[in-house]
């Protein structure tokens, strides 16, 4: 059989367009792709039978299969899918109900660098493509219950999105579109270290919520902890945070990962406020999961008291993560150092990845 290309949107309407087609034929396939989960051309009953043979002697139609699937107590899953070349990625299915949300990977380890994140420590293997993202949700869809539906998705697995800019615009096309998952874009969030020009391009590209993880009030402390704040100090990204066209009843998410002595003081709270001031924002402070040889300590339950406390004093809207699937190393800021220079061990192990710490809202 001649090489077949994988199956992509733009492949597909390209090679649609090229023959002729309508453009809704491609929307026809897609939907039996994304929408009704089906990967054999075959059996696409409502397109022509020439059709569906040349399709399929052009394309072949990829699915993500995890490698292992491991529970939590309080019923967060964690589906472990093992790509290529030795790279894995993660997706974490968080039950809060009603809501049921699907935190997801946009990169195989990352190259941001941030001090507090496992993941950090893998360096970037690779970029996913848009159907590496996707397929974490198809994949997770098949591991619900009955009765189960995924409401949101978050990207706040491995990896910066905005770093992977193409794949996760053309996921979220995927993602939101009638033929595709069919998600509201109101219920997906993309985090971002703060990578200002790609931020302005996703406002303007998709209408998703936007969440920057921040986690410090200076440039000196957060260069320490971030090294993005190199390229863009806090006043770039808060002056980018003001000018962005957020729709009216629409908040930009801050995650503030706490760590203990660190920047969970009351002046760091105090500076946090003024630092908000005039943009609709919103704090989600999030618990440090500690993980080996990461070097910091988590901050203390009364310090992310007295640090919520003074930021609603303030009159920044603010919020406390649960911490959740801390037994499957499932949690924020636990990471899957499964691979590149630390070795995969047992598949569950391998479980121990990163899950970005600025995570879900
Ligand atoms: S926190 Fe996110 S952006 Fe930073 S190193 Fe970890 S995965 Fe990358």
């Amino acid at each position: 059989m001649p090489h077949r290309a994988e199956l992509t949107v733009p492949a597909l309407r390209a090679w649609m367009a090229e023959r002729g087609f309508p453009r809704y034929r491609a929307t026809q396939v897609l939907a039996w792709v994304y929408r009704r989960g089906v990967s054999d051309f075959a059996a696409m009953s409502d397109l022509a039978r020439e059709l569906r043979e040349a399709l399929a002697a052009a394309f072949v139609i990829s699915r993500l299969t995890p490698s292992v699937v491991t529970r939590s107590a309080d019923g967060t899953r964690k589906l472990l899918f093992q790509l290529d070349a030795g790279a894995a990625i993660e997706s974490v299915l968080i039950p809060d109900p009603p809501r049921l949300t699907l935190c997801i990977s946009s990169q195989a380890g990352c190259g941001m660098g941030c001090a507090f994140c496992a993941t950090a420590r893998l360096g970037l293997l690779r970029n996913l493509s848009a159907n590496e993202i996707v397929g974490q949700v198809v994949a997770a869809q098949a591991e619900l219950q009955p009765g189960e539906r995924i409401s949101n998705i978050v990207f706040m697995g491995m990896g910066e999105p905005l770093a992977n800019y193409d794949a996760v615009v053309e996921a979220i096309e995927i993602l939101t579109a009638e033929w595709g998952i069919g998600l509201s874009s109101r219920r997906i969030t993309v985090s971002t270290v703060g990578l200002v020009p790609a931020m302005a391009r996703l406002v303007r590209d998709t209408a998703v919520q936007l969440a920057v993880s921040l986690s410090a009030t200076t440039d000196a402390q957060r260069q320490r902890l971030m090294p993005v704040n190199r390229r863009f100090p806090l006043e770039a990204l808060l002056t980018m945070c003001r000018a962005l066209p957020i729709p009216q009843r629409r908040r930009i998410t801050f995650e503030y990962v706490m760590l203990g002595g660190v920047n969970d003081t009351v002046e760091d709270a105090d500076r946090l406020v003024r630092l908000l001031h005039g943009i609709r924002a919103k704090v989600n402070l999030i618990p440090f999961n500690a993980f080996p040889g990461g070097g910091f300590a988590p901050a203390s339950d009364a310090a992310i008291r007295r640090f919520q406390e003074r930021l609603l004093a303030g009159g920044v809207h603010a919020s406390v993560r649960q911490s959740r699937g801390q037994d499957i190393q499932a949690a924020c800021g636990q990471l899957a150092l499964a691979h590149g220079g630390v070795r995969h061990e047992t598949a569950k192990r391998q479980a121990d990845r990163s899950h970005r710490a600025a995570s879900v809202p």
